[in-house]
């Protein structure tokens, strides 16, 4: 039999895949990325499908029908697209069904029972999602009456504590998995704020928004103007890959500085140099001159940095 497995790269996944390669089946894991997870290097996996997802979930975010988790997580409705996602790729690959990591009521919104029975319900996959760690726990599924998985083999795990999860994958020798929540940055209330103020002020949201939510110190000057300031070597080369040709880029030259991007309206250039010198070593002098780029021709402007006070009024 064929089997598609939810793959993230985490404990549970990992362990429902290795636990269905048991049942004899031939698994294709099947990866969900999107640009709000974290990167990060999946161990190598045979046959792993990756699929980017970030344009519908980007949708979900705005309007999630489920609504929100504790942050701006829209797990429920982040869940059925992945089922969605899923099934497509079962009828394609003609594969029996689909396996699952899901723990019942590990996750407070999308793990409970009802959310497990209403997710499967809204993606068009009811009856044919195994849980190998929770299955015990759940109604039998099409599957299990087919005599394609054996019951008596599904596990019986509940709740949020990850001893048993962690104690199996030792005895079953399994070490490469990543750190649980899967590095979702939407469950960052940080990183929520930043994804709020943009969906304020922003109605379409494209992928390097959400790049530049990653990077650097935000701060709001108008509703369609922002300031993005790096805080390291590596920030710095990201905000040059992201610079597009409307932007302004700022630096303040010979003397370590942050790399800036100005998004938005020109008339808040000076207001930009004040945050960047603020943040470059010569934050103490009276008069510092702070370079910008703008599509092709470099100009100067003299500026004192920006108080701490003020800059906190601009920082999301
Ligand atoms: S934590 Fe993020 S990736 Fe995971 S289900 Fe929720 S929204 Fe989706």
């Amino acid at each position: 039999m064929k089997v598609v497995v939810l793959y993230s790269g985490g404990l549970d996944s990992t362990l429902a895949l290795y636990i269905t390669k048991e049942w004899d089946a031939k698994v294709f894991p099947l990866y969900m990325s999107h640009k709000f997870l974290s990167l990060k290097n999946l161990p190598e996996t045979p046959d792993l499908k990756t699929i980017d997802i970030t344009k519908e979930f980007i949708d979900i975010l705005r309007n999630p029908q489920h609504g929100y988790g504790k942050t701006l997580n829209p797990c429920v409705d982040c869940r059925i697209l992945m089922l969605k996602k899923a099934k497509k790729y079962m009828k394609k690959i003609k594969a029996d069904f689909i396996v699952t990591g899901e723990v019942l009521d590990q996750r407070p919104m999308s793990q409970h029972f009802d959310q497990l029975m209403l997710s499967d319900k809204a993606a068009g996959v009811e009856g044919m999602v195994v849980r190998p760690l929770s299955g015990g726990l759940l109604p039998a599924t099409i599957p299990e009456k087919k005599g394609l998985v054996d019951r008596n083999l599904l596990l019986k795990i509940k709740g949020r504590s990850r001893k048993f999860t962690l104690s199996l994958a030792q005895t079953m020798d399994l070490t490469k998995f990543s750190s649980p929540s899967g590095g979702c940055l939407l469950t960052d209330p940080g990183f929520c704020r930043r994804v709020a103020d943009l969906m304020r002020c922003q109605e379409k949201l494209v992928v390097r928004d959400i790049e530049l939510l990653k990077i650097g110190r935000l701060f709001r000057l108008s509703p369609e103007t922002k300031l993005i300031v790096g805080r390291n070597e590596t920030e710095n080369k990201s905000i040059e890959n992201l610079l597009s040709p409307q932007d302004f880029f700022l630096y303040v030259p010979d003397t370590g500085s942050p790399n800036a991007i100005l998004v938005g309206d020109k008339k808040y250039i000076k207001i930009a140099a004040t945050i960047t010198a603020r943040y470059s070593d010569k934050k103490n002098e009276k008069i510092i001159e702070v370079f910008y780029k703008h599509k092709g021709k470099t100009k100067k402007i003299r500026v004192k940095a920006m108080d701490n006070e003020e800059v906190a009024k601009w920082r999301i």
